[in-house]
């Protein structure tokens, strides 16, 4: 096979890991997906799960899949970092409580020990767990990555690779003889031998990988303001993920103190345990241009101050994103043409840690340079 032009289409967590993948194995890329949004609330296109400062990296997991793709991306921040000069990767530590009893807490261990992750029990946390709960720590480099710098540095490294960046949203991809066109906003066309697509959330409702089971569900954050006296006690605190089916929310998971474009150094709390549907395009659009809507902001700031009490008068503010889920709980990297079109999608709320593994896969995937007995098989599309 001579050398493919691969066209990846979104140029988000997954997609530029994958257009970086794809230029530094020779392949021609051209990356196509638009910058952040200047002004949500009037912006007429798409929208990203990665317009933030924290996501919790971490090797521990229930499951041994999700927990190797994550040692394999923690294991390449470094050279990526330093290949780019962008720092995106803070390794403060990872903290998981879960209720007495429950196997969540033998399983991650278990699937750890796998990657070489020991998780200690670890008394010296500033939380206040609910009682009956126990903890484990994974230490540095889990902690947390900075997205939107990570894309950054992984756009950097593509096209430093030889990567072309197109900065515009796809509105459709037309198969024609030998090859895919990919209709970008301003009516021009990107003509290439195979495209990808990473679109996250997008990537359905747009129409562009047609009979794919990925659904979108919306996200609500709280972030408080951390006083300066609070960011100096807490500089060593860890991210939290909780999950304990007696608490309000089941499922939380809370980043340490962050700073923001404002000057500003913030916690941020989320769950998983308040799904929002959004099942179109308007819908999904109308969730970031208006900041979600729900409960969710009470709910998440009780969890919050019961955790961290010294937070019960912060001034406080509210995100909203949406995430990618799909039937097995894994992403879906398979063929949505054979040969053509690719998809690499459905990050389940949790992919950001993971995606330089994801997007390693999916540049293998699409080349077809690796064989489908070689391929993870919870990674395919259901058949
Ligand atoms: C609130 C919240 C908290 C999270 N916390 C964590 C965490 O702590 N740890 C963790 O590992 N993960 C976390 N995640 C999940 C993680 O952010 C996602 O799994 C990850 O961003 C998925 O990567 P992606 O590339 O599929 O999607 P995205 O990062 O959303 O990228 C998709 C890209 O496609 C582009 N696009 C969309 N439509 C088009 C189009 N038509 N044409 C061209 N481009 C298009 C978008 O602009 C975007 O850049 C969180 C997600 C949310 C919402």
């Amino acid at each position: 096979m001579g050398t493919l032009h691969v066209a990846v289409v979104g140029k988000g967590l997954i997609g530029s890991a994958a257009a970086r993948h794809l230029a530094e194995a020779g392949n021609e890329v051209t990356l196509i997906g638009p910058d952040e949004p200047a002004a949500f609330r009037s912006h007429p296109g798409v929208f990203a799960a990665h317009y933030d400062a924290a996501r919790i990296t971490r090797v521990l997991d229930r499951d041994a899949h999700w927990a190797g793709w994550a040692a394999a991306s923690i294991s390449r921040y470094a050279e990526l970092e330093s290949a780019t000069g962008l720092k995106f990767h803070h390794p403060l530590g990872f903290m998981v409580a879960a209720a007495l009893g429950s196997d969540l807490i033998p399983a991650m261990e278990q699937a750890g020990r796998a990657f070489g992750v020991i998780a200690q029990a670890d008394a010296a946390h500033p939380f206040h767990l609910m009682p009956g709960t126990e903890a484990r720590l994974e230490s540095a480099p889990a902690g947390f990555i900075d997205p939107r710098r990570m894309v950054q540095a992984q756009t950097l490294a593509a096209a430093n690779a030889g990567a072309r960046v197109v900065r515009q949203p796809v509105w459709a991809l037309r198969e024609e003889g030998a090859l895919v066109r990919c209709i970008l906003d301003d009516g021009s066309e990107v003509r290439t031998d195979r495209v990808l697509v990473c679109a996250g959330a997008f990537s359905a409702p747009v129409g562009l990988v047609p009979g794919m089971p990925l659904n979108a569900q919306g996200r609500i954050v709280l972030l408080a303001r951390v006083a300066p006296e609070l960011v100096e006690r807490w500089a060593r605190m860890p991210a939290l993920i909780r999950v304990d089916p007696h608490a309000d929310l089941p499922d939380i998971y809370l980043l340490p103190p962050v700073r923001y474009a404002d000057g500003h150094h913030y916690i941020k709390i989320g769950t998983g345990s308040i799904d929002h549907p959004l099942d179109d395009l308007t819908s999904l659009q109308e969730w970031y241009r208006l900041g979600g809507v729900g409960s969710d902001p009470e709910r998440l700031h009780a969890s919050l101050v019961a955790l961290l009490p010294e937070l019960a008068d912060a001034e406080v503010r509210t995100d909203a994103c949406a995430v990618t889920m799909t039937p097995s709980g894994y992403p879906i990297i398979d063929w949505v043409a054979p040969g053509r079109i690719a998809v690499a999608c459905g990050g389940n709320g949790k992919a950001a840690k993971s995606a330089d593994e994801l997007g390693r896969l999916a540049a293998l995937w699409v080349t077809e340079s690796v064989s489908t007995d070689d391929f993870p098989e919870v990674l395919r599309a259901p058949r």
